[in-house]
């Protein structure tokens, strides 16, 4: 399950902020996941609801997952359109040549603090 290595990541990285900033505690972390990354979000929440107890800094803290739709760009017209319909050709030329635009996020979009 490498949902929880990323999450330790994820874990340690707040942790460095939290100390630059003399932050107590984070009351909710955003995490912009993309579609086209093989991160299941419930993974995700449950490695969390375990994790999370075991930093001071989070414990307590809320896990909001942002999905970011994949979106796949036509090396050959230029034409951008969701990689998982038509069966990854392109809408417009019917190219298979293709690259993605969107959806292979994975970082800390929001850390949100206690008031
Ligand atoms: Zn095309």
């Amino acid at each position: 399950m490498h949902e929880l290595t990323l999450l330790v990541g994820v874990a340690q990285k707040i942790g460095e902020i939290v100390e630059e900033n003399n932050i107590d505690r984070v009351d909710a972390v955003v995490l912009e996941v993309g579609e086209a990354t093989a991160v299941v979000p419930e993974f995700l929440l449950d490695g969390w609801s375990v994790l999370s107890d075991e930093y001071d800094y989070l414990k307590g803290a809320e896990l909001i997952i942002d999905r970011i739709p994949a979106i796949a760009k036509c090396v050959d017209c230029g034409t951008h359109f969701a990689p998982d319909e038509n069966e990854g050709r392109c809408p417009a030329c019917d190219s298979r040549r293709r690259e993605l635009v969107s959806g292979t996020e994975f970082l800390i979009k929001e850390i949100r603090l206690m008031e």
